[in-house]
This record gives C-alpha cells, structure tokens and sequence, in this order.
C-alpha cells in the first residue's frame, strides 16, 4: 500500500518567552518518521502537550516544519511556498476538537457548507447544493431540508460536529487530519460519530490521522496506532497488537489507566503512570520516559533508544528489548 503522507526525521519546535527579553524553543516535535497509508486511519495517542496536535498540523503545513522532510502522495513538500500549496488546502482536511468554535455561530449551515466550495470556486449554486445535500446525508442529519436552514446554537454538540466531518469532506480530500474529534462530545454521542468517521473513511478511501488522548477509542477507528512521548514517537503497530501487547512501558502504563467497566477485561486494572511528563523545553537526555519508567536501567539517561521493530508490524524505542543492556529483568516482570 502506497503512503499518502510521510515524515522523515520532522522536526517543528515552537517558541516561548521566558522572562522579558529570552525565548525559547519548546521542541513539540522533534525528529518523528512515520507514514499513513492509503485508505488507513492511523490513531496518534498521547498525554496532553506531547505534540501529537502539533505534528497532525505540521503535516497539513498549517505549521512550519524546522528540519526533516514532509512528504504528500510521493512529493516533497517541506519547502514549498504557501501560495503553491493551494491544491493542499483541498486535498488535505482538517477536523478540529471543538465544533462549537470551528464553525460560525451566525451562518446557517447551508451558508457554512457553502463557504469552502465558493473558496475553492465551484461555481454553480445546483451544483453547490446537491454537493451540500449529499455531505449532510452521508453523515446522517436528517432531514436535510431542515438541517440546512439551522444555526448552530439549533442543533446539539453531536449534530455541529457532524456538520464539521460533512464540511472537511464536500472537496473530495484524500487525507484528513481528525484532533480530538469526539472529546467535546456528550459521551452518549461518541461511539456513533466514531461509526460515521470510520464509515466516511471507508466510503471516501480516507487516509485518516486521528489524535486522541484516549486510547481505548483508537481501536474503534484505526487500521495502525502510534504513541507519542514529549516530541518522540515510542511505539507503532498494527491497533489490535499495540493494544493487545504493549512493547513500550508508557503504552503499557497508557492502557493499565484505561477505565474499564467490564470486571473481566484485563485493562480493567487501572494503574497510573507514577510523576508527570518533563518539559520539551529541556526533555531529559537518553529515553525522555526514563524519569517516569518502572523498568529503567543505568543506559537509559545515556542513550536514546531508536525505533526499531521488535514484533512482526510492531515497532518500538526501549532498551528493554536489546538483549545487550537487560541482564536479570525482562520484559513485564513488574507488571
Ligand atoms: Fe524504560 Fe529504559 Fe525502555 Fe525508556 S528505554 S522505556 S527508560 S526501559
């Protein structure tokens, strides 16, 4: 399967001020490889302010890279100009976390649909509306007579984000960046608007990056799943073995915290990662877990782990599974 998005290597670090005159980089990402497949959805999990958001938008170029290589559909687009990016705005989407900001509160929702295709110059009002119709349908607001002649303080929280999944694919987008799509959402209306994003991907050949906090929802929507730790990527591999067999220690502390109602689910233990993650100001040298890890040896404040493959389709960076550095423990024996 060909890839539709790759980084090599990406690096985006953002500035804050410290004190009146001194800035400083804040490395959000900092040297991330990784691809997203045709017709896939990835999930990117992490704690919060460990620059997964920063690398979906880094990959749009809604974010300028530092270092690296940031490829789209087998061309390299790190440094291409904005205004020759145009063809991206509308082959690539974004969704954000909060429906209640991303769309205006004073357009109607025919008015809000419409918007993008008057941007993107489709000019024929028919054709506008038969496009907006059909969006409305496949995320199933209905009816949709109705529907459009709304504002969005009219519908709830669930129906304004099915607008905004509606609106990111009315230009036909071969890849879709999906931030937190469900965390503002009642609880009540996650799971069907996860049904709709994966029946959206399915039906659109969507190549999707969906970013969550929450890695018990990745499994509901994605074909591979990704950790991120402080601008580092630690895990990857196929959803059902991340979830199934942890390799790295902080994906296993990921799902050992993971609420679970039902008594008999092995997750349903919960335990939770001892301390908080370090700054990405000045992330600690070596493994950047290793302040917070139950397995750490002498090398891990050395050396940084690479990520490498460990299982079949299973990708992670810990020393813990290179036979030169683990001598008595092994994997799991504290867990
Ligand atoms: Fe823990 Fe060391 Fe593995 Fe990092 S490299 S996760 S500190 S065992």
């Amino acid at each position: 399967m060909s890839s539709i998005v790759e980084t090599r290597n990406l690096r985006m670090y953002y500035t804050v001020r410290q004190g009146l005159f001194k800035t400083v980089p804040v490395k959000a990402v900092d040297g991330v490889s990784m691809n997203i497949k045709a017709a896939e959805t990835l999930a990117l999990v992490g704690e919060s302010g460990c620059g997964k958001t920063s690398l979906g938008r880094t990959t749009l170029r809604l974010l300028e890279p530092v270092s690296g290589e940031l490829i789209f559909k087998g061309k390299d687009i790190t440094h291409d100009s904005q205004q020759s990016l145009k063809w991206l705005r509308r082959d690539a989407q974004i969704i954000f976390q909060d429906p209640y900001s991303s769309i205006n509160p004073y357009m109607n929702i025919h008015q809000i649909m419409e918007e993008p295709l008057i941007i993107h110059k489709i000019e024929d009002a028919d054709k506008r509306t038969e496009m907006i119709y059909r969006a409305l349908e496949e995320v199933r607001l209905y009816p949709v007579d109705e529907v459009v002649r709304k504002y969005p303080h009219m519908l709830s929280g669930g129906q304004r984000q099915r607008v905004t999944f509606a609106r990111a694919l009315l230009l036909d987008p071969t890849y879709i960046v999906a931030d937190e799509p469900v965390s503002m959402i009642d609880a009540s209306s996650r799971v069907e608007l996860l049904q709709i994003l994966s029946n959206l991907q399915k039906l659109h050949n969507l190549s999707i990056l969906y970013i969550t906090h929450d890695i018990s929802t990745a499994k509901y929507v994605s074909n591979r799943l990704a950790v991120m730790y402080v601008g580092k990527m630690v895990e990857r591999g196929d959803v059902l073995k991340v979830i199934g067999k942890p390799l790295h220690p902080y994906t296993q502390g990921l799902i050992a915290s993971v609420p679970d109602p039902d008594p008999s689910n092995r997750l349903s233990y919960r335990e939770v990662i001892p301390g908080e993650p370090p700054n990405a100001i000045n992330p600690p040298a070596g493994c950047r877990f290793h302040t917070r890890c139950p397995h750490v040896m002498p090398i891990c404040s050395e050396k940084e782990p690479k990520l490498i493959e460990i299982e079949q389709g299973q990708d992670a960076a810990c020393f813990l599974y290179h036979k030169e550095f683990v001598e008595e423990e092994q994997p799991g024996d504290k867990r």
